[in-house]
């Protein structure tokens, strides 16, 4: 299945729970502070840096994990 996130800059707090929990690597702590100071998690912008290359599959484990509710999930509709 293919998926993509949306992650609310100004809500994350870049505890990198999300960031261990993507089986396929999607997500990397930017180099970008939020308005609290907290470099903030960013889904990388090309699926060939993640994990075989097969970006997100819309698992939603990374939005279960974050404590923040800071990140949504879609699925492409087949
Ligand atoms: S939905 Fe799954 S594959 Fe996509 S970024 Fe989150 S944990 Fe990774
Ligand atoms: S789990 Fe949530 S708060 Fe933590 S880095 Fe990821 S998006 Fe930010």
């Amino acid at each position: 299945m293919k998926g993509s996130i949306k992650i609310d800059s100004n809500l994350c707090k870049g505890c990198r729970l999300c960031v261990e929990a993507c089986p396929n690597e999607v997500i990397e702590i930017g180099s970008q502070r939020n308005g609290m100071g907290y470099f903030y998690a960013v889904a990388k912008k090309e699926s060939k840096e993640t994990r075989d290359g097969k970006g997100c599959t819309g698992c939603a484990l990374c939005a279960i994990m974050c404590p923040e509710v800071a990140i949504e999930v879609y699925r492409e509709k087949r």
